[in-house]
């Protein structure tokens, strides 16, 4: 293994930067441990793997001081099949396991199971079955070690529908049961607190400005240390508050909900909004000509995350309303969407209207000044909503343009290597940004969205040929 010296050296001297990149099995106890494990075992003892699954297939246990489920993800992208692979580890995480399921996501993707199946051991090493359930397992464990829900609400939250299947699948690949995980906290009014570890550095300021940028009153809430919002999952409604703490590099994320299968769902989607996962050094690097240009409005840094939206369908009417009209009206337009037709609740929060609050509302979008095409493309794309799951929306869509897509892309899925396939980039430096700023093409993206406010896509063309030539 090259990376063999960086692995020994980042876990001796437990640099939080690697942690999630790889994991460490101790040889003579059998357990596996993140970087940042406060216990230092001998170097003849230890052997490394870069993924907890490989770990957990070499008959190694999670070890109970550093909780290797609790390490931040990272979203693939130095592998073969890297865009079949993320987007069935994706789907997994928003979809519980059942006998149907893989053959769902293989459909979704337009390939056979059979080939789903031969690219997952390829990767991995395990089948996507495994996979699915291993996912689920670990984040069962991280309930366990980290909330006070009995251990049935546990299974439940984590996707499996018996407890008896739950506790054969955590006994058989965690290599212990449940209860050995147990442990007693204080409990919250109901709601469940969870942390959610990121590698640092985190920009938390650069976050904090771009979710204040597009802030929507009494739906979302940002203070010096907290994003909030409100959400609309699944027919139910909830909130969650995201404490950054960044002595320890979490955040201390508080939810609120109805429905407690709907808990794995809930916390992938916050992990996107927070973009918790993301390889932020490989970020810096790729984009570090980028960074290097002199500072416009909007104060550029080099450790840029995406701030997310909830969902496909809110990410896709923000991204219709933008498209429509310039900076300024877009914001007044959604500000004024959102207020006019979604729910608000008796304690004055706001929540971003569903679909069919849209569809049976045609007119009180026109009072708000929502007319002619625009009015069509937003019904057209809810009715898309209300008859897909979310899944699947995106296939079935024909109308958008590709830049909307590729917003929906960046901001709902969190893909971290689209473009805007726009008109206005010309046919030149749209190749030329591909390559240079690939795999991470959203996060410049997101940098010149940012500073440049009111994108004037001729100054864009021209800053990229200037960019080309000085570099030269
Ligand atoms: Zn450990």
């Amino acid at each position: 293994m090259t990376n063999l010296s960086t692995y020994r050296l980042a876990r001796l001297t437990k640099d939080p930067r690697f942690d999630g990149l790889f994991y460490l099995g101790v040889k003579t106890t059998g357990i596996y441990c993140r970087p940042i494990c406060p216990a230092t075992p001998l170097e003849k003892n230890v052997e490394y793997f870069t993924t907890a699954h490989q770990a957990i297939k070499a008959g190694y246990r999670p070890c109970l001081r550093c909780h290797p489920d609790s390490a931040p993800g990272v979203s693939v992208t130095k592998i073969k099949h890297q865009d079949i692979f993320n987007k069935a580890a994706n789907m997994m995480q928003e979809e519980n396991f059942e006998a149907h399921t893989i053959q769902k996501i293989a459909e979704n993707i337009g390939i056979s199971s059979r080939h789903l199946r031969n690219i997952f051991v390829e990767e991995t090493g395990i089948s996507p079955k495994t996979y699915a359930l291993l996912q689920q397992t670990l984040f069962a464990k991280k309930l366990l070690h980290q909330t006070t829900l009995p251990i049935t609400e546990v299974a439940y939250a984590s996707g499996f529908n018996s407890i008896r299947r739950f506790n054969d699948y955590f006994k058989k690949l965690m290599g212990m049961c449940p209860s050995k995980v147990r442990k007693i906290n204080k409990r919250n009014n109901g709601c469940i607190d969870l942390k959610l570890h990121y590698r640092p550095p985190y920009d938390w300021e650069f976050m904090r400005l771009s979710f204040d940028k597009e802030k929507i009153d009494n739906m979302e809430w940002i203070l010096e240390n907290k994003y909030g919002r409100t959400f609309t999952q699944d027919g139910t409604r909830g909130g969650f508050t995201a404490e950054i703490d960044k002595k320890n590099n979490c955040f201390k994320v508080t939810i609120e909900l109805e429905r407690i299968s709907l808990l794995r769902k809930i916390v992938y989607k916050i992990r996107r909004i927070l973009d918790v996962d993301t390889d932020i050094e490989s970020v810096k690097s790729c984009l570090n000509h980028y960074s290097k240009r002199p500072e416009k409005i909007f104060k550029l840094t080099e450790y840029p995350r995406i701030p997310g939206k909830w969902s496909v369908y809110e990410a896709g009417i923000c991204a219709i309303i933008e498209q429509s009209k310039d900076d300024m009206n877009a914001q007044k337009n959604i500000l004024a969407f959102v207020h006019n037709l979604g729910f608000k609740s008796e304690n004055g929060h706001q929540y971003f209207p569903t679909p069919c609050q849209v569809q049976e509302n045609a007119e009180q979008l026109k009072k708000i000044g929502i007319v002619g095409a625009l009015l069509d493309e937003i019904m057209m794309f809810t009715q898309t909503n209300i008859e897909m799951i979310e899944s699947e929306v995106l296939k079935h869509i024909n109308n958008l343009t590709p830049r909307i897509i590729s917003m929906i892309k960046i901001y709902a899925l969190g893909e971290p290597n689209e473009y805007l396939g726009e008109e206005q980039f010309d046919q030149n430096s749209r190749r030329t940004q591909n390559e240079k700023y690939s795999p991470y093409r959203s996060y410049h993206y997101l940098q010149t969205r940012i500073q440049n406010i009111d994108l004037d896509p001729q100054q864009l063309i021209n800053d990229t040929s200037r960019q080309n030539t000085t570099q030269a």
